[in-house]
């Protein structure tokens, strides 16, 4: 039965009857991507997510969706992946693997710039980065006072 929910695309709110959860403009966008995806696949199957997102343009996020909900279709032999940015390892998560990403920050401190923002994602996810970590709790601590002094 048709009822009001929000775009989980652009949060507009919209009649939704049936499929995926996004507005009629939403979903036309979303098959122009997903067709890019699809054309990209078929001259380059294995390619791995992230080949796929900086060719056609399309985020990540949005592929994962496509995979999940079977849109997608990828040889057996040669399934879709994410690769570590730097050395091409097989990698769950993130942007680069262990190594590339302790590597990584430690020529990011010798720099002292750049990559920082790229490796966010990782580091709040790993939370060993010791002085991040402490510096986010330390952060939420004073937050917590100030609320309180108020
Ligand atoms: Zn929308
Ligand atoms: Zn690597």
């Amino acid at each position: 039965m048709p009822e009001l929910k929000n775009c989980r695309r652009c949060k507009r709110i919209f009649m939704y009857a049936i499929g995926p959860q996004i507005c009629e403009a939403c979903k036309k966008l979303e098959e122009e991507e997903f067709e890019r995806v699809r054309q990209f696949l078929k001259e380059f199957p294995g390619a791995t997510i992230q080949e796929v997102s900086k060719e056609t343009n399309v985020s990540t996020q949005l592929i994962y969706r496509f995979l999940k909900e079977g849109r997608i279709e990828v040889a057996d032999n040669s399934p879709i992946a994410l690769q570590c940015e730097s050395c091409g390892v097989r990698i769950n998560s993130g942007r680069f693997c262990v190594n590339c990403s302790k590597r990584i920050a430690n020529e990011m401190i010798n720099a002292g710039r750049s990559l920082k923002e790229s490796l966010k994602d990782y580091d709040e996810k790993e939370n060993e980065g010791g002085l991040r970590y402490l510096h986010g709790v330390r952060k939420d601590e004073s937050i917590r006072r100030d609320f309180k002094r108020k």
